[in-house]
Formats: structure tokens, C-alpha cells, sequence
């Protein structure tokens, strides 16, 4: 078989590539390989494409696409696949957002974000009366929710699946029994997580040596635990995941964690449900941007950064103008500041949902932006319909995660988000997959200034996320991008600043992707991305008014994919391992 062109830059896995993933069945048809654009993005006409982090994930939602399966099938092959080639960042041991749109612009929203435990209370992560700091309570069983993705995927396979459940399980199940390389990405995140997190003896056998030390990048890993783990669910079902030997195992493990054990049940395990959400949309100039609500903070989020600034000429301004990047750091600040007080599971607490995203108050709040100086300070609005009064929480830390896009040859778009939290998630390791550490999510301090806070943590809530999986449609009601991130906090920034690339300034979403990422979370802090364009622009944005700006190396990663006339585009981030492949 012909190597598509740009498999050619992972030479060193194209071996596993060959063996494990790239051989389609006897009966699908092989496409020619697409070439590349100038920015390097794949034009590819007719029967979809998928785009996603790592190419062997890429490549397995391909196969299903090639079978005839739906973008739905691709998402799902491509999540279960990361799950084995990307451990470090999701998993089917977490949860993730699945947005879907068809030919005719009906978009749905799937909610697989994970759920505390029952017995979770708000001082859930409090030892000794105290709060325990952040980084300790990643490790171990505290930070687990129950995990969303299997059930995530079984509804989306029930509501749009071509294939059958099997089929989607084939090329993860290849790539854990037969093996696949360790990357550079892989290999760092193992460095780093030796010194950090708690290991767990069976990932400590599957990543490291005797000597302790992670294996080389390039060395083959078979993970032989999760090909049988995947092989159970492909042939029983979700179900079996969440009930019986795998339910118990993972209840165990929460409970007998060497750090923060913690009471997590077979029921909880059972009780969970992905849940069909009604989706977000708004208009951003002549575009629909559609997207994750509550309990993610994307779909929100997004859409303020881009409404706040309609009203600016941001296309007149372009790329290289400090001022414009003046203005996207101004507006993050405000629909940060509304974000981290209002934006919650929504099924515990009142999120003004429409509030925060309605133009007329989103006028109001750009009203507060100058083209010429910074606000000297940024509070949380009162969006209509905010009853209740909540303490506004800083966002954490966070990095981890994954993004992958498929559309197929009826029109369809999944842009599907999958994380465990952090890298590795809990550290804690079952049946040859991560478990999660999503609950860190929550606000581990559950009250500020004498007020509770939204996102606290309580039993079977759901913790906030910054996923931002996003479909956009032009004029024509065509989708025109599908696009998503990962890093934590930055994913509505990461998210808006491509969106305003690509709609704004005419750019590739490669392109748009590549371009420097400013972060302003609220406070008076702008990060900038080191080693760019932005950090030369710093003291023209010191001049604006912005006193504390920090750079901070390039850790993001998004994947898109775009329609430029009749043609798909795959888009992913320079940054990373990512890669669009072509059926
Ligand atoms: N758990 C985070 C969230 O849901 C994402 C983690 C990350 O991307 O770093 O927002």
C-alpha cells in the first residue's frame, strides 16, 4: 500500500503504521493519497477526511470512514485508538464532548464528561480539615470520576453509527495487542510524570524500564491488558464496562489507591449516563458558532471572546497588529471573569446559559473594551437570568487532553474532545487504560469570600471543563470549520483566536491554528506564546497598558478541518504529532 505523503514524516513508526493500522480490510477501497497544500493541510474531495493528534488515530478513524462508516464511527475509532497510541492525554478511563452536525446544519451535543462519586461532598479534597494543594491531589483515587467515554460513544454510535460497535474497536485493538512506538510527546510526558505523579506498577511495567527510566522513543509497546479490555467491550458492549469484573476492578482500585484512596462505588459506576445537551449556538458576523454547553465552559466562552469583538474591525487590523491582539486579550478577560463565576454543571446549579450569550449583554460588555488602553480591572457581569450569588474561583492549572475532527461523505462533522485531565490522569491504571483525574477540576477550596462557589464539588455532579469542540457554518449554512483544542484553560482562547483567524483574516485553519496564542484568563496577567510574534510584540502591548505579560512556552494543540469550496481541509496543530489523513 502507498503511504499517504505526509505519514512519510513519522518514518520511524511507518513500520507499526504498516503492520498494526494503515492495512484497510480486503474490501475497502484505497483512495489515492492526497497531497498536501502549501501550509501543508490535505485538500481532500469527496468522502471525508479525519484529523487528530497522533497519525495512528487519525488513520483508524480513515479505516472506518473507508468502510463506509460515519464521522460518528471515525470520532469514536479515533477516541478508542488514542486511548492506546496517546495515553498521556485521554482515554477510554475518561470523558470528553462529542459535537455533531449534519448536511443540513442540525447540530447535537453529547455530554460524557465524567461524575464525582455519590459520597463526594465539597470538602471532598479536604485532609485534616485542610485542602490539599493542588498537585496532591491529582494522584491516586480522590481526583477520579467515573468516566464518560464508553457510554458517550455508545449513544452517538446508537443515534448516527454506520458500522457495527465491533468494527470501530478493530484498529485499537491492532495497535495494543500488536504494539505501537512510543513518540517524542509520549516519551516527554513519561519523563515528566516520573517525577511528578504516583505510578502505578502496571504502567510502570508498560512505559519504564528496569532502570526506572521511560523507554526510548521509537520503542514498541504492546499493552496486551487494554487489547483485551477493548476486546470484552467490542463484543459486550458499553455495559460491560460499567457493570461487573471492569466496574468492580475500578471501584477496587479508587478505594485501595496508595494515595488518596477514595470511595468510589459499583453503583456510582453504574449510574452514569452520557447525556444529550441542547447545543449552543450564536452568530459571529455572518457565522453560526456551535458548541458545548454546561457543564463545559467552551461553547460560552468562545462566543463571548468572538461577540465582544463584532463590533471592532478586526479584519482591517490583521495578524500583525498589537492592538489586535490588544482586543482578543481584553475580551478573554471579560468572558473569563464570566466564566469562572457562573459556569457549572448546570444540573446542580442556575448557569445563565442564554444570559451569557446574549448579544445585547455581550454589547454591553464589549462596551467596556478600548481600542487604546487595558481595563484596569475585570469583573464577572450580571448576564439576565444570573439568580444566584456565586464566588468567583480562579481558574487551575491544567494540561492533558486531545482533539479529533472526522466529516464523511454524507456531510456529517463530529469534532469530538477526550481527556483524562492531566497527563496520565490519577496515575491509577486498570485493565491497561488511565483513570481520569477530572475531579481536580472541581474547585478544591469549595467557598470564597464567604460565598459557595459553582463549580464546588458535590455527589454526581459533573466538573467544569474548558472543551470546547466547535462547529461553525457559513452564510450558505454550510459547515465552513470544526475545530477543538486541548490545554485546559486555554482551549476557548486557543479556539476563538483560530476561529477569528479563519473568518477574519482569510486564513488556512492550519494557518489560523499555527498563529501565536495570547492567554489573558481574567486577572491582569497576559500570557503570550513564547518564541513568537507575540513575545516580540510585548512592549507595543505594554504601551496598551498591559503591566504583567508572561511568556510561556508553546504547549497547545488543536486539530480542524475546514470546507474551502467543494473541498475538505485537515488542519493540525504544527505544534504537535498531529496529522490529517484522508479515507
Ligand atoms: N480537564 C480539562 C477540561 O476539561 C482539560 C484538560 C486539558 O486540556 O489540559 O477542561
Amino acid at each position: 500500500m502507498k503511504m499517504p505523503p505526509l505519514l512519510l514524516r513519522y518514518a520511524p513508526l511507518a513500520g507499526v503504521l504498516l503492520a498494526s493500522a494503515c492495512v484497510p480490510p480486503p474490501s475497502a477501497p484505497v483512495a489515492p493519497a492526497p497531497r498536501p497544500a502549501a501550509d501543508g493541510s490535505v485538500p481532500v474531495e469527496g468522502p471525508g477526511l479525519v484529523s487528530a493528534a497522533d497519525p495512528r488515530a487519525a488513520e483508524a478513524g480513515a479505516q472506518m470512514l473507508r468502510l463506509g462508516g460515519s464521522a460518528t464511527d471515525a470520532a469514536i475509532a479515533t477516541m478508542l485508538a488514542l486511548t492506546v497510541v496517546e495515553p498521556q492525554s485521554s482515554g477510554i478511563g475518561g470523558g470528553g464532548f462529542l459535537v455533531t452536525g449534519d448536511a443540513a446544519g442540525a447540530v447535537s451535543t453529547i455530554d460524557g464528561r465524567e461524575t464525582a462519586p455519590r459520597a463526594a461532598t465539597p470538602e471532598w479534597f479536604y485532609v485534616g480539615g485542610k485542602p490539599l494543594p493542588y498537585a496532591d491531589a491529582i494522584p491516586g483515587g480522590r481526583s477520579v470520576g467515573v468516566p464518560g467515554n464508553l457510554r458517550l460513544a455508545a449513544h452517538a454510535h446508537n443515534a448516527r453509527g454506520r458500522l457495527s460497535w465491533r468494527t470501530l474497536f478493530q484498529p485499537a485493538i491492532r495497535l495494543a495487542r500488536d504494539g505501537f512506538a512510543i513518540t517524542g510527546r509520549l516519551r516527554s510526558s513519561l519523563e515528566s510524570f516520573a517525577r511528578t505523579g504516583a505510578l502505578d506498577p502496571a504502567a510502570r511495567a508498560l512505559f519504564y524500564g528496569p532502570d526506572g527510566q521511560p523507554l526510548p522513543v521509537g520503542t514498541i509497546v504492546r499493552n496486551p491488558a487494554l487489547a483485551a479490555t477493548l476486546e470484552g467491550i467490542a463484543a459486550r458492549g458499553a455495559d460491560s464496562f460499567y457493570t461487573g469484573d471492569n466496574a468492580a476492578t475500578l471501584a477496587a482500585k479508587v478505594g485501595t489507591a496508595p494515595v488518596n484512596p477514595a470511595p468510589m462505588t459499583t453503583a456510582d459506576i453504574a449510574a452514569y449516563k452520557a447525556v444529550e445537551r441542547t447545543p449552543l449556538c450564536g452568530q459571529y458576523r455572518t457565522y453560526r458558532i456551535c458548541g458545548m454547553g454546561p457543564p463545559s465552559s467552551g461553547a460560552t466562552t468562545v462566543y463571548a471572546i468572538l461577540e465582544q469583538l463584532e463590533r471592532f474591525d478586526m479584519k482591517t487590523l490583521g495578524p500583525a497588529s498589537p492592538v489586535a491582539w490588544h482586543l482578543i486579550a481584553e475580551s478573554q478577560r471579560l468572558a473569563y471573569a464570566d466564566r469562572d463565576q457562573y459556569l457549572a454543571d448546570a444540573d446542580f446549579v442556575q448557569v445563565p446559559v442564554a444570559g451569557l450569550s446574549d448579544p445585547a449583554y455581550l454589547a454591553g460588555r464589549s462596551a467596556l473594551i478600548s481600542e487604546s488602553a487595558t481595563m484596569p480591572t475585570v469583573l464577572p457581569g450580571t448576564p439576565p437570568g444570573a439568580k444566584l450569588a456565586f464566588a468567583r474561583a480562579e481558574p487551575q492549572d491544567e494540561n492533558g487532553t486531545t482533539h479529533f475532527v472526522a466529516v464523511d461523505r454524507w456531510g456529517n462533522a463530529a469534532s469530538y474532545t477526550s481527556t483524562i485531565e492531566g497527563p496520565f490522569g490519577s496515575g491509577l491504571m486498570v485493565g491497561g487504560y488511565y483513570l481520569n483525574n477530572e475531579l481536580t477540576d472541581f474547585n478544591i477550596v469549595p467557598d470564597k469570600d464567604g460565598k459557595p462557589t459553582a463549580n464546588r464539588v458535590e455527589g454526581g455532579k459533573r466538573p467544569r471543563s474548558s472543551m470546547a469542540p466547535t462547529l461553525v457554518y457559513g452564510p450558505d449554512g454550510k459547515l465552513r470549520l470544526a475545530i477543538g483544542a486541548a490545554g485546559g484553560a486555554t482551549i476557548p482562547a486557543q479556539v476563538a483566536k483560530a476561529i477569528i483567524g479563519v473568518l477574519d483574516w482569510n486564513l488556512s485553519a492550519r494557518d489560523a491554528i499555527a498563529l501565536p496564542v495570547i492567554f489573558a484568563p481574567g486577572g491582569d496577567t497576559v500570557f503570550v506564546e513564547r518564541g513568537t510574534s507575540l513575545e516580540a510584540m510585548i512592549p507595543a502591548l505594554q504601551k496598551l497598558g498591559h503591566a504583567k505579560i508572561l511568556a510561556r512556552p508553546p504547549g497547545f494543540k488543536a486539530n480542524a478541518i475546514e470546507r474551502v469550496g467543494n473541498t475538505w481541509r485537515g488542519a493540525a496543530d504544527p505544534r504537535s504529532e498531529g496529522i490529517a489523513v484522508a479515507p
